[in-house]
């Protein structure tokens, strides 16, 4: 369907189990369920309020699969759908952080235009089974060109700064906007 006039789309990328879903429903609904469901893709939609401005948001909540071969079953229309993206990987999972390039230059080679987007380590909670060093997220989000975050879906006292992860998504759009 047609893309309404100001309205910012958020996409969230990253292979399964990195918690997209979770973070998602934790800026939603602020709460943190635990098991979600795989397969499903969807699309949230809200009004953001940043910087004493409203936004109308939608959010795409990606379910790719992997492949046998551990290729990426790749939707290409995501790669037109957004206004900011979030590269999630999770900070015990190195393959996981492995993939942000080839998500970033996936979206990049469709769209034949800047991305803007935010680099994101979930599970900061996880310290004791940590595989990507914090200095890995910062030197791939400089090389990338993002804001970087470490953060946690599952701990209830970082929901501010989920929140704030989002509104800077919001913010990335504004600024995307600015430079059309
Ligand atoms: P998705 O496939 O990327 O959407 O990942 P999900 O949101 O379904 O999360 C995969 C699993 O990781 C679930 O069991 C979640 O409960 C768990 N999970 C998500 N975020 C966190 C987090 O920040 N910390 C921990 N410990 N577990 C998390």
């Amino acid at each position: 369907y047609d893309k309404e006039y100001n309205c910012c789309r958020i996409v969230l990328l990253g292979i399964p189990g990195v918690g997209k879903t979770a973070l998602t429903v934790r800026f939603m609904t602020r709460r943190f369920i635990g098991e979600y469901c795989p397969t499903l893709e969807t699309i949230h939609r809200c009004q953001c309020h940043v910087d004493n401005e409203d936004t109308r948001t939608e959010i795409l909540d990606t379910a790719g699969q992997m492949c046998a071969d551990g290729g990426w079953v790749w939707k290409d229309y995501y790669a037109f759908w957004g206004d900011c993206y979030l590269f999630i990987y999770s900070i015990n999972d190195r393959q996981s952080f492995e993939q942000i390039m080839n998500f970033k230059r996936h979206v990049e080679n469709i769209r034949q235009a800047p991305v803007f987007g935010l680099l994101v380590g979930n599970k900061a909670d996880l310290l004791h089974d940590r595989q990507v060093p914090e200095v890995e997220g910062i030197e791939l989000a400089d090389e990338i060109g993002c804001r970087f975050y470490e953060i946690s879906a599952a701990d209830w006292t970082q929901v501010d700064k989920i929140v704030d992860l989002f509104h800077d998504a919001v913010r990335e759009y504004r600024r995307s906007r600015g430079m059309r």
